[in-house]
């Protein structure tokens, strides 16, 4: 097996360069990896600058040799860039490492990533907040960033994940949550809809389907059995045109596996997805979440805390207008702006004539929304041709966008567009 590894790492394996505990640390952290190993760093910091570092690991060779490049890479570097060591800089140092020992680098460079926010925590502790340059959220060096500092009631844990999270988001200009009170009201249809106006407008867009209950994106769009790449522990999205789609659909071998996953697990899904997934720089990420007013879409308005707001969607018929009472209600108490209320399903028109006839009463999504005080951003007419480009994977709005129902999508992301100016 050996034969696999390269020169360097091999050296290591053997004679790892530091391997012991350092004595009064100035920053330090334990971290037990997805394969069961675990890695603790020691780093020592002068005047900003990382003078020494060790580490022990369970792990055997391949972890041992991944510490080792860690130490070496973090030593003489400030805080801020030993912060920044990646799994592709240990991996690259050690001239690569066959696929499956990877994840030690990942391991690696995630303790001394714990290990220098564990520095900051301490300087933060004694008084001397972190000086320009010290954060080791590699995104922005503002001191504004809530992602700098630990919480005072923050676990190291906590924290570093809170600081993934935002720095992923930090690269996202706009975030629009899509909800509605219940299930079956065109939610889906409406926020693909909404992504591909704001992609036709010339926005970069993300798509992200978090609705456990029927992530039917991949469906919408044509992307059904679409692999999902894996770039060095992140998430990679699909991409339709300019569009970015994630979907939990990509990840599920049956329809039916999401539905019985247990409460925590949707809950780390939802997570992970926020956190782990590549966009890039974004103008506006739409994100499709579950339906109702329950723990599911809470959890994702509580990990987008600062999203710009939702657009909630309802159906004529009165049972739906009042759940999305509920919805309004759930934003609000969540301090989630409400962008304002879809009726989908509007009117019917006809295949034959393009006549609109109300075989709901009509009218109720606008007359709630003005009682509630949000804004009523349209109706959307119930079109057997929504219902088949749906099935067909053919965004409606790309390929009939001159019809009753295409004017509608596109007259909704008129208040959205107005963020972004
Ligand atoms: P939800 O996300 O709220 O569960 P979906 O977006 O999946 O709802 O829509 C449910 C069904 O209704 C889908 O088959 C979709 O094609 C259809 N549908 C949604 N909006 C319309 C519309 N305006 N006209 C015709 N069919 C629609």
């Amino acid at each position: 097996m050996e034969e696999q590894f390269s020169r360097k790492a091999l050296e290591r394996f053997k004679d790892p360069r530091n391997y012991e505990e350092l004595e009064e640390p100035d920053g330090h952290a334990r971290i037990t990896g997805p394969c069961g190993d675990t890695m603790e760093f020691w780093i020592q910091v002068e005047e900003g600058i990382v003078t020494a570092a060790s580490f022990t690991t369970t792990g055997c060779g391949p972890s041992r040799a991944c510490g080792s490049m860690a130490t070496e890479l973090a030593e003489g570097k400030t805080v801020r860039e030993a912060g920044r060591i990646e799994q592709k800089d240990i991996l690259e140092a050690l001239d690569g490492m066959p696929e499956e020992h990877q994840h030690c680098a990942l391991l690696a460079s995630n303790t001394l990533k714990a290990a220098v926010a564990d520095f900051m925590a301490r300087q933060a502790a004694r008084g001397n907040p972190p000086q320009e340059g010290d954060s080791a959220c590699s995104s922005c060096d503002k001191d504004s960033c809530s992602a700098r500092n630990k919480g005072e009631n923050e676990s190291l844990e906590d924290f570093l994940e809170r600081q993934a999270l935002e720095a992923r988001l930090c690269h996202i200009g706009h975030k629009i949550l899509v909800l509605s009170g219940k299930g079956g009201v065109g939610k889906s249809t409406v926020a693909v809809n909404i992504a591909v106006s704001l992609m036709m407008a010339g926005k970069r867009v993300g798509l992200l389907d978090v609705d456990i209950h029927g992530p039917s994106i991949p469906k919408m769009l044509g992307l059904e059995g679409s692999a999902v790449e894996n770039n060095e522990g992140n998430i990679v999205p699909v991409e339709l045109g300019t569009l970015k789609v994630i979907s939990l659909g990509f990840f599920l071998r049956n329809e039916d596996d999401a539905v019985i996953w247990r409460g925590p697990m949707k809950m780390g899904v939802i997570k992970q997805f926020l956190k782990d997934v590549e966009w890039g720089d974004l103008d506006y990420l739409v994100v499709d979440s579950p339906p109702g007013t329950g723990d599911e879409p809470l959890s994702v308005c509580q990990l987008l805390p600062n999203a710009d707001g939702a657009v909630v969607v309802t159906t004529p018929q009165d049972v739906s207008v009042s759940d999305v009472r509920k919805s309004i209600t759930f934003c609000r108490q969540l301090n989630m702006p409400v962008l304002g209320v879809v009726e989908n399903m509007s009117g019917f028109v006809c295949p034959h004539c393009g006549e609109i006839t109300e075989i709901f009463k009509t009218g109720g999504g606008a007359r709630m929304a003005n009682q509630m005080g949000v804004p009523f951003l349209g109706g959307i007419p119930l079109d057997p041709g929504v219902a088949n480009a749906c099935d067909a994977g053919r965004p409606y709005t790309h390929h009939f966008p001159d019809t009753p129902a295409g004017l509608a999508f596109k007259k909704i992301i008129d208040p959205i567009l107005a963020l972004d100016k």
